[in-house]
């Protein structure tokens, strides 16, 4: 590459007038966008995408589930294509950039080159994939779930949206059914710019990060607490058993856990379901059982190796709340951890997508 690849900078006035032309495809009331996947905005957006992309010199492909490729020829064509991208399709209630971003900053990066003079060797993908959000078709991330082999384009094409119609005939009506196989466009690597969907960079003042894992529920534990029902008016609380009382410790002692570990993103999620309902005449009373879940969402990688000892940590903290051996219910295994083996899914979507 010549000397003009140095400190080569993307024209940010550009970038950005160029996702407010395209937010014009689906604009909402409130300044966001609602752009479902293979609808009229979509195509109006790809036609967009396409136009732009063909004026900077790029040969746009399009494969059997819709997924664009625009391609900018490098030196040596027998390489396989540099990609990035992300998708144009959006949530009924999506914003401007989810997505958008690191479409169009594939166009802006191709339009730095061009007007640098620049040649790569192998020539770069810009891909727009087709329904990444999922909100009119599931499954989400279709397009580049086939793209990998994780799924196979025939069942997709037959997926139907609330209304009937299949992903096949959606794409017909807008003309966005291309004669490339899925995955039959070859690349070298993929890239893909996302907007931050947590508040994490923000509130560290940082422009940006890069993506270490996969949003995922790996393991959870089920979980049964066992008390027993007292009257709370003759009962000393020393002697009461109440299991909402022992899963509260349970909840709190997961969130130190999340705390100690110091990042913000370890969550904790309960679906609790009670036999007493709060508000009711029975809250005389002390609780019998409460059945619970908690959900780890977290980097995998990291949480595994501690989660033995986590468990257990958990398991003290509402032990000393239960019926002892008398009634044979302070059972160490109140709390059942059941893992998921991450499924290619998963792993796809860190390869292509977090999560919208
Ligand atoms: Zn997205």
């Amino acid at each position: 590459m010549s000397d003009k690849s140095h400190n080569l900078r993307i024209n940010p006035e550009r970038l950005w007038s160029t996702i407010m032309e395209t937010a014009a495809f689906g604009r909402t009331e409130k300044g966001g966008l609602r752009r479902l996947t293979l609808g009229p905005e979509d195509r109006q957006v790809r036609d967009w995408f396409r136009a732009a992309c063909e004026a900077a010199g790029c040969t746009v492909k399009v494969d059997e589930l819709g997924t664009m490729y625009a391609i900018r020829p490098g030196r040596n064509m027998s390489l396989p294509p540099i990609g990035c991208g992300s998708h144009l399709d959006t949530q009924p209630t999506g914003g401007k950039f989810d997505g958008v971003l690191g479409t169009l900053a594939g166009l802006e990066l191709i339009r730095v080159l061009n007007d640098a003079g620049i040649e790569t060797e192998a020539p770069i993908a810009v891909i727009n994939w087709t329904n990444e959000e999922g909100s009119r078709f599931a499954p989400a991330m279709m397009a580049s779930g086939a793209y990998v082999g994780d799924f196979d384009p025939a069942d997709i094409l037959a997926r139907r949206d609330a209304t009937g119609k299949t992903v096949a005939e959606a794409l017909d009506e807008i003309g966005y059914r291309g004669p490339e196989k899925s995955g039959s466009v070859p690349l070298g690597a993929f890239v893909e710019l996302h907007i931050e969907q947590g508040p994490i960079l923000e509130a560290e003042g940082k422009t940006i990060g890069v993506v270490e894992g996969a949003q995922g529920i790996i393991i959870w534990y089920d979980g049964r607490v066992v008390g027993f029902e007292s009257h709370a008016g003759t009962t000393p609380m020393p002697l009461r058993r109440d299991a909402l009382c022992a899963l509260s410790e349970i909840v709190l002692a997961a969130e130190r856990i999340a705390r100690e570990q110091g990042r913000a993103r370890w969550q904790r999620s309960g679906k609790l379901r009670l036999p007493i309902p709060l508000g009711t005449s029975s809250l005389g009373k002390s609780r019998s059982h409460s059945s619970f879940a908690i959900h780890n969402r977290k980097h995998w990688m990291l949480w595994i190796p501690k989660s033995e000892k986590q468990f257990q940590r958990l398991q003290s903290a509402a032990a000393w709340r239960l019926p002892s051996s008398k009634s044979g219910a302070r059972s160490p295994s109140f709390l059942r951890r059941r893992s998921w083996k991450r499924s290619r899914p998963q792993r796809r979507r860190s390869a292509f997508h977090i999560d919208g």
